[in-house]
């Protein structure tokens, strides 16, 4: 049994200890960052930077307290992410959102340099789905880590936590041969990965053109373009379509357990024992960090868990949110999901505990746990 540390979000006394940072401050203390970072240990804080309108991203009072930590040991924190948009720009939202070394205590960087394509390939073990995939160079070669995820929905994956922050937040979007195929487009897709767009579903709201976080997609003489070789295949147009007029080549098993694969990949690059999870089950909102927007959360804030154990502490974060209350005032209550029903199932249709249990198979981590209340 895997041991995983939760402190709930309520706070019922008027004392800092009763706070969600005073809680975090325990969750440190219980796991204890000594046992997993040596002295002058280069240690990458994985977080997502969010977008310009997807403000609900984890705290920088957050990023603080565990970098403090980190301190606390003598070791040597880093805040990062890789490039979502391009670096200079995405270093620029993480700053608007709070994010910089000012705020968190430690230099934030990107991992993958300013465009993205500072990574190295690395052969994915037991890969079913996927063979080779570029891993941002920064967090390849450090020795150490402390994955911060905000636990949410997610259009693709139904659920989005740690195995997702990893997979997509560890590997780039292209490299610098291979592009699109060996970044994180290729959990996204497969084959060529063409775009195809139906012209008489299209209403020209522009959505698509907005999301694209390389900014290819034209609409010149009302014909929908993109620039193929350039394209990422994030997803991100066709998720938003809401015509479904825009198609990018999918399947929902390749890519949950490409989402575990990618995982997979990015922890074979560190020994046992040198990456801690913490799970933020705050502002759940129903899509992810990266999109133009956030849509106001599904689910009261339940709280933050930590474990050694990615695959406990997603059961243990999937478990929580099965059993937590939808707000009504929510995308929950607009698509009518019932009391009881799993709301991030409905709302996206996803199997997402496949990507759980696939990390399991591949030797992530166990599904067993014993949730320890802090
Ligand atoms: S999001 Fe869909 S409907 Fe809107 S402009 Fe793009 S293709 Fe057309
Ligand atoms: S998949 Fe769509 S949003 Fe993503 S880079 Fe390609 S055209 Fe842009």
């Amino acid at each position: 049994m895997s041991k995983v540390y939760f402190a709930s979000a309520r706070a019922k006394k008027w004392d800092y200890k009763e706070s969600l940072p005073g809680k975090l401050g325990r969750l440190i203390k219980k796991i204890d960052f000594k046992k997993y970072f040596k002295e002058d240990e280069e240690v990458a804080v994985k977080t997502h930077f969010g977008s310009e309108g997807a403000h609900r991203i984890i705290r920088p009072i957050f990023i603080r307290k565990i970098v403090d930590g980190i301190k606390a040991v003598k070791a040597k924190p880093f805040v990062t992410d890789t490039v979502r948009i391009m670096g200079l720009d995405y270093l620029e939202i993480a700053n608007q959102n709070g994010i910089n070394h000012h705020s968190c205590g430690a230099p934030v960087v990107l991992a993958d340099g300013l465009n993205g394509k500072d990574n190295i390939l690395v052969k994915v073990k037991k890969g079913r789905v996927l063979k080779e995939v570029a891993i941002a160079t920064l967090i390849h070669d450090c020795t150490a880590m402390v994955v911060l995820s905000h636990c949410k929905g997610h259009i693709n994956a139904g659920y989005a936590g740690a195995i997702k922050n990893l997979a997509m937040g560890g590997i780039s979007s292209e490299h610098r041969i291979h592009g699109w195929k060996k970044g994180r487009g290729c959990i996204h897709t497969f084959g060529e990965g063409i775009i195809t767009w139906t012209k008489n579903r299209c209403t020209y709201c522009n959505q698509c053109v907005n999301v694209c976080p390389l900014g290819i997609i034209d609409f010149k003489g009302k014909k929908w373009s993109y620039i193929m070789d350039e394209c990422w295949r994030c997803g991100r147009c066709t998720r938003v379509c809401p015509e479904n007029a825009l198609r990018l080549p999918q399947n929902d098993e390749y890519f949950q357990k490409g989402l575990a694969e990618g995982a997979g990949a990015v922890l074979s690059t560190f020994k046992k024992k040198k990456v801690i999870y913490i799970n933020f089950l705050l502002d759940i909102q129903p899509e992810c960090d990266c999109m133009p927007v956030a849509d106001v959360p599904l689910f009261q804030d339940q709280g933050v868990l930590i474990s050694d154990d990615m695959v406990a502490i997603e059961q243990a974060s999937v478990d929580i949110l099965r059993k937590a209350r939808f707000i009504p005032d929510s995308m929950a209550g607009d698509r009518k999901i019932k009391e009881g029903e799993d709301v991030l199932k409905k709302l996206h249709g996803k199997e997402y505990q496949l990507q759980i249990d696939e990390a399991e198979r591949l030797g992530l981590g166990s599904k067993k746990y014993t949730l320890v209340a802090v």
